[in-house]
């Protein structure tokens, strides 16, 4: 046998949830002695994980597995397109497997067939926080798989199962393990994240030989405790969520809500079959602010959904007044193959989709821009990300890394390093970011 290890490529594509796929795999392979290489060239065989939720991402994940099986040949496909093979083989017939989403088993095992491991059980390869392909200072942590909703223009729950919940003890050993190898911020993911345990019916679980149920404000409080900053991630507005915002105002969680909206017009949410379609939204996120005034609320939309009207747009537009969310990302509605919502009728001309995600989207940026020009005076702690020629690149509480604002600290006055804390004063802001200046001292 020989006794150089085998070398794996690795392609990473799509959200963050298969970015932590992509860890998970990673891990495993590095703890049966592979090594992660760089190029496609000095790889004995690569792995693809591929992300199939829009046509976008399928074009560039077919893209990417055609670039791996040029330069390398050897290529092994994961993640969500995985779900639909032919859409790989047809184009790439000489890909030596494809595997759909979290089927880490297999693509291990596929590993292994193609390129068997160097067997050297006394070399532990891993560090306890496994790999990672986030920067060293915050880390994705997957709380569940899967969604027990059927929105109609989603195409997840075929692809990844009904949600299916970790137990709380090992969600909360990964998490300490990562604070301990020094990640100062968890960023909590999965598709349903205020769904947690529901699937396990709330299971009781040990975390430092204490009991904890499986639920959703249980794990905020326990993430809480670690000393980490802890971001909560696609989070569904159900009257339970009202539980986790005192723990924001008392500083244990960020004041932080990623939830994906979607829309304001009632008709179209339910045309949507969006979770909690039914509730007040706008009341609800009323109440959240009155006991946490600091609470940034991000969100996504779809606009042009079929069936959407004039009426039901000048809806959004409202809700969006009077929402004043923080921060916002915008679609245009486009079909996705296996999706309900592509035999609904009324679909929205394109030159009409992209008018209202124009409107939307101006109307966004100027709430966003006043908001932050209100934080110009302001005094904050920041975590740095990186440290160029012109300064450092931070984020404060409201800045949930590669999908949020930055804020830019010109002529620290001291040395800064990528996940070092600063504490800044804000001097300025556009529409998006804000520029701040070292508090001395
Ligand atoms: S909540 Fe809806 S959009 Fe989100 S994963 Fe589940 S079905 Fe898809």
């Amino acid at each position: 046998m020989s006794s150089t290890p085998p070398r794996i490529g690795f392609v990473s594509l799509g959200c963050p949830k298969a970015l932590v796929d992509s860890e998970r795999i990673l891990t495993r392979l590095r703890a049966e002695g592979y090594d992660v290489v760089g190029t496609y060239e000095d790889a004995n065989l690569v792995v693809v994980n591929t992300c199939g939720f829009i046509d976008d991402a399928i074009h560039e994940s077919l893209e990417a597995i055609g670039e791996a099986v040029a330069r390398n040949g050897k290529v092994i496909v994961t993640g969500c397109l995985g779900a639909r093979p032919e859409t790989i083989t047809d184009r790439h017939p000489s890909v030596l497997k494809v595997t759909g989403a979290h089927a880490y088993e297999e693509v291990v095992a596929a590993v292994h067939e193609q390129l068997p491991p160097l067997h050297d059980p006394f070399v532990d390869l891993v560090p306890p926080q496994g790999i990672r392909l986030t920067p060293r200072h915050y880390a994705y942590l997957k709380i569940s798989e899967g969604c027990n909703h059927r929105c109609t223009f989603c195409i997840i729950p075929s692809m990844r199962g009904d949600l299916a919940s970790r137990p709380i003890g090992e969600v909360m050993l990964e998490a300490e393990r990562l604070v301990k190898a020094g990640v100062k911020e968890l960023l909590v993911i999965s598709q349903d994240t205020s769904a947690y345990g529901s699937d396990l019916r709330y299971a009781t679980g040990f975390w430092g030989g204490k009991p904890v149920k499986a639920r959703f404000a249980d794990l905020a409080r326990s993430l809480g405790s670690l000393g980490a900053w802890v971001r909560l991630h696609y989070v569904y507005p159900y009257p339970h969520v009202d539980e986790v915002i005192p723990l924001m105002a008392e500083g244990k969680v960020l004041p932080y809500l990623d939830i994906p909206f979607q829309h304001g017009s009632p008709r179209v949410l339910k045309l949507m079959k969006r979770p909690a379609h039914a509730e007040n939204t706008l009341e609800r996120i009323r109440r959240w602010r009155e006991t946490c005034p600091d609470l940034t609320l991000r969100s996504t939309f779809i606009v042009g959904f079929p069936g959407e009207t004039d009426a039901d747009f000048d809806l959004l537009l409202d809700w969006l007044r009077e929402a004043r969310l923080d921060r916002v990302g915008c679609f245009k509605y486009s079909p996705v193959e296996g999706a309900a919502a592509n035999a609904l009728p009324d679909p929205v001309p394109e030159a009409l989709k992209q008018e209202r995600l124009d409107r939307f989207m101006r109307l966004a940026a100027s709430i966003s821009a006043d908001k932050l020009a209100a934080k110009v005076g302001r005094r904050m702690q920041v975590l740095v990300d990186h440290v160029d020629a012109d300064g450092a690149v931070a984020r404060s509480a409201a800045d949930a890394p590669e999908i949020d604002g930055i804020v830019r600290i010109a002529k620290p006055g001291r040395k800064l390093n990528a996940g070092d804390w600063a504490h800044v004063d804000i001097v300025g802001a556009d529409a998006y970011d804000l520029q701040a200046r070292m508090v001395r001292g």
